[in-house]
């Protein structure tokens, strides 16, 4: 097989007084994710979608959060190891495309630096990163502006020998 698809999924709740750390980025928010590492859940599920393409089980198996050496990690960290397993079965990711759910602040202005800080750590030209961002118009938990979820999905393909 020369291609496969994973797909990750990550929700962290929101507090305040908590750096927000998104996509690789600190956003500008009162409130940010509450989690054993930085909470980043854009990397989280890429770091899952990187591990699901392959088959190696997810980011909780690799990185257990009663694991005191992950303990207020950066996510990018994740990532990276996720991709050298990933090179390590003779695969590479070939696009990522990138939902994130937040009521608020409004990410446009984060948007470009953010696939451009994914671009560099999954080693892809920007225009194979894509990020999106989506509300849930006020409804349920991420509507009440109580957490932050993203969704990734990749395509990985064989590496050049
Ligand atoms: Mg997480």
């Amino acid at each position: 097989m020369t291609v496969k698809i994973g797909h990750g999924f990550d929700l962290h709740r929101l507090a305040p007084g908590r750096p927000f750390w998104l996509g690789g980025l600190i956003i500008e928010s009162a409130v940010g994710p509450v989690g054993h590492s930085d909470g980043d859940v854009v990397l989280h599920a890429l770091c899952d979608a990187l591990l699901g393409a392959m088959g190696l089980g997810d980011i909780g198996e690799h990185f257990p959060p009663s694991d005191p050496q992950w303990a207020g990690a950066a996510s990018a960290q994740f990532v990276g190891h996720a991709l050298s397993l990933m090179a390590q079965k003779g695969y590479q990711p070939s696009n990522v495309d990138i939902t994130i759910v937040l009521e608020a602040p409004k990410l446009k202005p984060y948007k470009e630096a953010m696939r451009d800080v994914i671009a560099t750590l999954v080693k892809l030209p920007i225009d194979c990163v894509s990020v999106k961002a989506k509300t849930m118009e006020g409804l349920g938990d991420i509507g009440q502006g109580q957490a932050v979820a993203a969704m990734v999905t990749l395509l990985a393909v064989q590496s050049p020998s």
